[in-house]
């Protein structure tokens, strides 16, 4: 039954409950042709093309991202985050002119994450590649955030690198990419060494 099968399909995504799942099944049945297809073509386009930058593993849909093939960026610094999300969180400030690591994630042991689970390798591979003066730990102040900004630290502190935390003003178990860019601002312009 295709109904059925849409509707299943909506409520596997994050915060959609079957009631939802239902009223975007529907309403998808409602679109016009044109609008329809173009849905599940982005969707399939999306999958197809988007893939993770060959420094940062930001997503992106070339080799490069756009923060990574800008030259107006600082390249020593690099500043590691969970999600592409806390990017747009962290340029919204406009306070940072670094590079970013995203790594897709924390560690997380009640979860079955563990670091090589997330894209800690990487960023060795490129701290070890390229002259990085400063590497920011802006992880989320979740459990899970600090003992990755932990588990960081102590792998990057003896290749000689300045490591620092960013100051969590940041609510308790708050998410980057929710903090407003006063705070986060704040946070980045107050982080301290590790
Ligand atoms: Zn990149």
């Amino acid at each position: 039954m295709p109904v059925a099968k849409l509707i299943e399909e909506f409520s596997k995504l994050p915060g959609i409950g079957k009631k939802t799942a239902q009223r975007l099944a529907f309403h998808v049945l409602d679109m016009n042709n044109e609008d329809a297809k173009s849905l599940a073509q982005s969707i399939i386009y999306a999958k197809k093309n988007i893939k993770y930058c060959n420094i940062c593993s930001n997503l992106t849909d070339k080799d490069l991202c756009i923060i990574c093939s800008s030259k107006n960026r600082k390249r020593d610094l690099i500043c590691v985050i969970e999600d592409p999300r806390d990017m747009a969180a962290m340029e919204r400030t406009k306070e940072f002119d670094g590079l970013y690591h995203v790594l897709h994630g924390s560690i997380s042991p009640m979860e079955g994450i563990g670091p090589e689970d997330i894209k800690i390798k990487e960023l060795l591979q490129r701290i070890q590649k390229e002259p990085v003066e400063e590497v920011i730990l802006a992880t989320n102040s979740t459990i899970e955030g600090e003992a990755t900004a932990m588990y960081i630290s102590k792998l990057l502190k003896p290749m000689g690198i300045k490591v620092t935390r960013i100051a969590y003003g940041l609510p308790v178990g708050g998410d980057l990419e929710y903090a407003d860019e006063v705070t986060l601002s704040k946070a980045l312009e107050g982080r301290r060494e590790l």
